[in-house]
């Protein structure tokens, strides 16, 4: 069961005038301190919970980049990391993009990989990320802990936008971040304490929720996605498919951007929407946010809990429009 929500923003310090567990919420809060532990058991690590997956990434590259040092991000990876590193430009944060299925920039002072990569589903070449001097951080969201677990594999932060499948309901932003490490963590703590990039009691309590089907949502939704993955690739309107041969999210290219404005807008059960990992299943053209990074025909697929039958029939009477 979720911990009994708790919205207090302070607690009284006890009789002898000195503070218990809880204090004041920007430092601890007893739903963000529960499913932290959950989401800590799950990565095999020690997790710190954020108000939305960008956060995390910025209190870990606040606190992980050294002033005026280089970032190293994977190509292809999520647009939105991209374009929070070029607004900090100003502030000396340097980033460069690399493909992640080989070896980071040897100059890089941080490495930020993603498993898989949004849209465009590569996996990153975890060896040799590990092998570089430079700290890493792997963005897992589209994996899930239960099925791609980074620590384990090297790197020294795994992160997730917990918005995406964990929450799995499109009812909370939230990001998380998880590592082994116990000076980092005091680090990260820190950071996250004196920014104030706090989630809200809410927001952990209807995480912790959403973490109870989270393992059973994602086998439901993988298997159907390996289904539709399998049939877009044999279909004729359909260029390229991309799936990594695990988890929820396919991206498959038409034509060209016209083509996949008339398919994903002739969809009728899944949704022309933004974002991923949700019940419902979503279509949406990223070429419209992305521009050139992004093939103009791309398609996200995001497979949500529906018949996979009914989805297939629905983007079979969708791509005749292509
Ligand atoms: C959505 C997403 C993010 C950003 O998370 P928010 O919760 O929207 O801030 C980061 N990385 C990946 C891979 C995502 O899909």
């Amino acid at each position: 069961m979720p911990a009994p929500l708790d919205r207090s923003a302070s607690w009284p310090y006890d009789a002898a005038g000195e503070p218990g567990p809880y204090a004041y919420a920007r430092d601890e809060q007893p739903n963000a301190v529960a499913v932290e532990e959950k989401l800590g058991s799950l990565e095999g690590g020690r997790s710190l919970l954020f108000p939305a997956g960008m956060a995390a990434v910025t209190g870990a590259v606040l606190t992980m980049l050294p002033p005026g040092g280089s970032i190293a991000v994977a190509e292809g990876a999520y647009y939105g990391h991209t374009v929070l590193f070029e607004h900090l430009r100003p502030w000396g944060i340097n980033a460069v993009e690399f493909d992640q299925t080989g070896p980071p920039p040897a100059k890089a002072d941080l490495i930020l990989i993603e498993a898989p990569s949004n849209p465009m589903l590569t996996l990153p070449d975890f060896e040799a990320a590990a092998a570089h001097a430079a700290p890493v951080i792997c963005d897992a969201t589209l994996a899930s802990p239960f099925r791609l677990r980074p620590l384990d594999l090297g790197c020294d932060v795994a992160l997730h936008s917990a918005t995406k499948v964990l929450a799995g309901h499109d009812d909370l932003l939230a990001g998380v971040i998880t590592v082994s490490d116990d000076g980092l963590f005091d680090r990260l703590h820190r950071t996250r304490h004196l920014t104030g990039l706090v989630a809200s009691a809410d927001t952990a309590w209807l995480l912790e929720r959403g973490l109870e089907t989270a393992e059973v949502r994602i086998e439901r939704m993988e298997a159907s996605a390996r289904v539709l993955a399998e049939r877009l690739a044999a279909h004729p309107a359909v260029v390229t498919t991309r799936y990594p041969g695990f988890g929820f999210v396919v991206a498959f290219d038409v034509a060209d951007g016209a083509a996949a404005r008339r398919v994903e807008t002739a969809t009728e059960t899944i949704v022309n929407a933004t974002s991923l990992g949700s019940t419902h299943t979503k279509l949406e053209s990223r070429h419209r946010w992305e521009g050139d990074r992004c093939p103009e025909g791309l398609l996200r697929l995001s497979v949500g809990l529906e018949d996979p039958e009914v989805l297939w029939g629905d983007l079979e009477q969708a791509l005749v429009r292509a």
